[in-house]
């Protein structure tokens, strides 16, 4: 037996398989967001096609597509408002399909010059987009996740020179990292994997805005110093995953450097605002940090996963990733070029950038700002509709994140109002808790939401909080 299919196999099979999932693509509202799962129903599906044999093609592929459309939460669908997760942009699904297919091996520069210099030009168009004065250096990601981490190591290896052979054991005190109380948890994460334990995160309070407090932060650098500990980084987020907050970024700049702390600007969700003319003032200071995280996966709108490590130290990924070997081609020697394994944590890697690059190469930048700009718009016009109906908006930001109760409602009334709509099918949405009360929370993350679909979602709300009350 083979591996191979014959030409045409290949032409069957591409049109079966392609004619499903432009059915999909064109039509997610025909499906429901989601459903009440059955999970022995869903175990049993998952195993029912046996390895111990050879099954035909046509069958197999109906049954992956089947699944998917039966047992997953439909993110490309218009009524869903969850998390940041997209609908994927075509260009997108184009680049990822053709990255699949000439697989080229972004380690080593000489592998694949032409998708290291797509990357390299990628980076430098987001630095210059976002502000970044001066010299600007990064890798691509599988995410914001990684993206943090590889700032923590930046940071680590920055601060300790010697961090990379002696490790941990040889400081002398504890890096402590800085960051809200509203910043994303892979900070803790990367915490754990780098070894500095979750104990280096000091989690600031936030204000009355959910910014950082940056009085509780000033004394929490004092006290770690009176306690030994070392200020390694203060991380501010630019768009916080349950509010979209936005912290006071050219303030803790001026505190990181007091402190001689690396400043890392944690924009996974964030970030692509900084792209609209018009709204970038929302992540005003997104410029100032040693580096940022911006996330592709979200409001960019490709396919899962993709983000972007910026940092303006042009020696630090270097500094941080190389490593010597026997048998890697030795392009990093060449001035100007960029071997990603020696520059970035993953090694052999699939040629991220293209999701991006083809997106922006065909609709440019206005492609992105219109897109950013309307959901931005349709996103006031989602408040000025819920206020009118009587429901409360407990966050405060530009940004198309929207928190909001109602003020009759008692403990877990909208967590079950949220709970009854996401298993009806009707439309998906998450609960973000506020001073320990839970809110009811949309995300504007799908590029086809319309006001169709915001007017759906409040007659929605409305039926189910009427049920309850
Ligand atoms: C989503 C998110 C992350 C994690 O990014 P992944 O792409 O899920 O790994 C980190 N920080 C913030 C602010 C986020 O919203």
């Amino acid at each position: 037996m083979s591996l191979n299919f014959d030409d045409v196999s290949r032409t069957h099979i591409v049109r079966n398989v392609f004619a499903l999932l432009e059915d999909y693509y064109a039509n997610p509202e025909r499906r429901q967001v989601a459903k009440d799962w059955d999970m022995r129903e869903i175990k049993q599906y998952a195993q029912q096609i046996e390895f111990s044999q050879s099954n035909p093609s046509d069958a197999v592929l109906r049954h992956v597509i089947e699944g998917l459309d039966q047992y997953a939460v439909h993110t490309p669908h218009p009524n869903y408002f969850g998390l940041f997760n997209p609908r994927s942009n075509f260009a997108s699904i184009l680049a990822d399909l053709i990255t699949a297919v000439y697989n080229p091996q972004l380690a080593a520069w000489s592998h694949a010059p032409f998708a290291n210099e797509i990357e390299r030009f990628v980076i430098e168009a987001f630095g210059k987009r976002i502000g970044y004065a001066e010299t600007v250096d990064g890798t691509f990601c599988t995410g914001g996740a990684e993206a943090n981490l590889t700032a923590i190591l930046c940071a680590l290896n920055q601060a300790f020179p010697n961090f990379n052979e002696s490790g941990l054991s040889a400081l002398d005190g504890q890096p402590m990292i800085f960051c809200s109380s509203e910043s994303h948890h892979s900070i803790h994460k990367a915490a754990m994997t780098t070894g500095l334990g979750t104990k280096a995160v000091q989690s600031i309070p936030v204000d009355k805005n959910f910014q950082m407090d940056l009085v509780l932060l000033k004394q929490q650098i004092v006290q770690d110093l009176e306690n030994g500990n070392i200020p390694l980084m203060v991380i501010g987020t630019a768009g916080t995953t349950g509010l979209g907050a936005v912290d006071d970024l050219k303030s803790i700049n001026d505190i990181a450097k007091d402190y001689q702390m690396w400043f890392h600007i944690d924009a996974a969700y964030g970030g692509a605002i900084a792209t609209s003319q018009q709204y970038k003032s929302v992540v005003s200071g997104i410029e100032l940090g040693d580096s940022v995280t911006i996330d592709l996966h979200k409001w960019f709108s490709v396919p899962m996963g993709a983000s972007i490590f910026l940092t303006k130290n042009r020696k630090i990924l270097h500094q941080t990733f190389s490593v010597k070997t026997a048998y890697m081609p030795k392009d990093g020697d060449v001035d100007q070029v960029v071997d990603p394994y020696v520059h970035s944590i993953q090694w052999s890697r699939r040629f991220i950038g293209l999701k991006i690059y083809l997106p922006l190469a065909i609709h440019g930048w206005q492609g992105y700002e219109q897109t950013i700009n309307r959901q931005v718009e349709i996103a006031q016009l989602l408040r000025d509709k819920l206020l009118s109906n009587g429901w409360i908006i407990r966050n405060n930001t530009l940004m198309p994140i929207i928190c909001f109760t109602r003020p009759e409602f008692q403990d877990q009334e909208m967590v079950e109002i949220v709970n009854e709509i996401n298993a009806s099918g009707k439309a998906w949405l998450s609960v973000y808790p506020i001073d320990g009360k839970p809110t009811a929370r949309v995300c504007i993350t799908n590029y086809l939401t319309d006001e169709a679909a915001l007017d759906h979602l409040v007659e929605v709300l409305e039926a189910y909080s009427l049920q309850t009350i």
